[in-house]
């Protein structure tokens, strides 16, 4: 059994008047907004079905309203920039107790809150010392800038199909003949990827030998599990693996938790006893108030210190490792409260259980139909792909997209009052998500595959 597509073409006509006709604010609030790049804040909100994104009014937990006054169960999350709920109360008192009671919101002055946050993130991913950024791309950039200051080598090892923000050296995919080639729609960038990347398929440790066996490489940076092309699961020994293969070649190993953050209160940096030199976290930790941070080893520790200082590299002012707004008062604020109240370790136990029950909604629809499509879960998180069984590396899960599918699901699901990721088809838990606001999308998605299936 498949997909009819002629049924599938209709449909999403259908869907498409339905929310063109159900948001005359939104499409007013697009139409007046001549002075942003196509029309949005960011061009990346273009990407929302139905050709204009609904526009925010309110947002409370896991539900968000829109200006025309729907409301819906929020699964996107901000891409996990609200994976802890939006707005939720300890992080609000802290940011109002920062603001309008204490006062300063950046001042270029530590607070005793920053302390906390090192402590926790060490506490929950093992690594003993953090520095803060404002997202998590720019928390990858330096620790890259550290890694190859470090090294004294001058390439990255990343994966096909990874994300890990607007880092130069990832735009990367695989040649036929294991070279680093450019991702395609890379806008500008200052040299030639090979330049700066070797490229490996993830689950695949030959492909990493080979790539670390030209000893250029300063640091492999990985997700521990690819979340930014479906999700694509690490393979038994893989992530072990990688380890040991950066440590017979002399590279170090970043893990980027920005995401898999969702695997546990320590990302699967804890739940899978890795040993990374760097991780990197950023997005949800401060309940939505832009962070982002990296821990180190510390031996990657006595490694810096070594490196910088007097007559070395420049660490402290303007050697292009840390920015004005990084550590301000306001995110650790928000961090501390978010980490210390909201994303608990009691709150993940929750939220993943509501991803597994979330994830049989999705795959029971799937059996129903006979569809050749999978479901993955990872911790809070869960994502279908048009392919079964789930890709294993990353090349293997773009070659499953399907926009039209995602069109056609997209805006029938918010048609009916639920929000998935623009860019794929993941949705997210967070703690005050209710097994109601599953239930409904386990219905709805039934409801919507029905009508184009077979
Ligand atoms: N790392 C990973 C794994 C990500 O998925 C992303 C963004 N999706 C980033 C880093 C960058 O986060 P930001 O855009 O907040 O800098």
């Amino acid at each position: 059994m498949g997909i009819n597509r002629d049924r599938l073409a209709q449909a999403t006509a259908q869907e498409g008047q339905r929310f063109h006709d159900a948001h005359p604010r939104a499409r007013a609030v697009h139409a007046e907004a001549g002075h942003l790049v196509s029309g949005v804040p960011m061009t990346w909100m273009t990407k929302w079905a139905g050709g204009f994104p609904v526009v925010l009014a309110t947002a409370s937990g896991s539900l968000v309203t829109d200006v025309d006054g729907h409301t819906y169960v929020d699964f996107a999350l901000g891409d996990t920039g609200a994976m802890a709920g939006h707005s939720p109360a300890p992080t609000m008192a802290a940011i109002e107790s920062r603001a309008l009671v204490r006062g300063g919101l950046t001042t270029m002055l530590p607070t005793e809150d920053a302390g906390w946050v090192g402590a926790e993130l060490a506490r929950r991913f093992g690594l003993p010392r953090w520095s803060f950024a404002l997202t998590a791309t720019d928390a990858n950039r330096w620790a890259l800038r550290l890694a190859r200051m470090v090294t004294g080598r001058s390439k990255v090892l990343a994966f096909a199909y990874c994300y890990h923000g607007s880092v130069d050296e990832t735009f990367v995919v695989r040649g036929e003949d294991g070279s680093a080639q450019p991702r395609a729609g890379n806008v500008g960038p200052a040299v030639a990827v090979s330049k700066t990347t070797r490229a490996a398929e993830f689950n695949d440790l030959e492909s990493v030998e080979q790539a670390l066996a030209k000893g250029d490489i300063a640091c492999v940076i990985t997700e521990p599990a690819l979340t930014n092309i479906g999700i694509v699961l690490p393979e038994d020994g893989f992530l072990d693996g990688l380890r040991d293969a950066c440590d017979r070649h002399g590279a170090l190993l970043l893990i980027d938790e920005t995401h898999t953050l969702s695997a546990g209160p320590g990302g699967m940096t804890a739940t899978h006893g890795l040993r990374p030199d760097i991780v990197v976290v950023g997005k949800a930790i401060a309940g939505g108030v832009p962070i982002g941070a990296y821990g180190i080893s510390a031996n990657l520790t006595d490694r810096i210190e070594a490196a910088t200082g007097p007559g070395g590299a420049d660490l402290v002012d303007v050697g292009g490792v840390g920015g004005t707004l990084a550590g301000n008062a306001l995110s650790l604020a928000a961090a501390r409260a978010t980490l210390g109240e909201v994303l608990t370790d009691d709150a993940f136990t929750r939220m993943s259980a509501l991803a597994e029950r979330y994830t049989a909604g999705v795959q029971d629809t799937i059996d129903r139909h006979q569809l050749p499509w999978s479901v993955t879960r990872l911790g809070a998180r869960a994502e279908y792909r048009f392919c079964a069984p789930a890709p294993r590396t990353g090349t293997e899960s773009a070659a499953a997209e399907d926009e039209e599918l995602d069109e056609y699901l997209h805006l029938a699901l918010l048609n009916r009052g639920i929000l998935v990721t623009p860019f794929h088809n993941m949705a997210l838990m967070c703690p005050a998500t209710s097994e109601a606001d599953v239930d409904r999308h386990t219905e709805t998605f039934a409801e919507v595959v029905a009508e184009v299936a077979g």
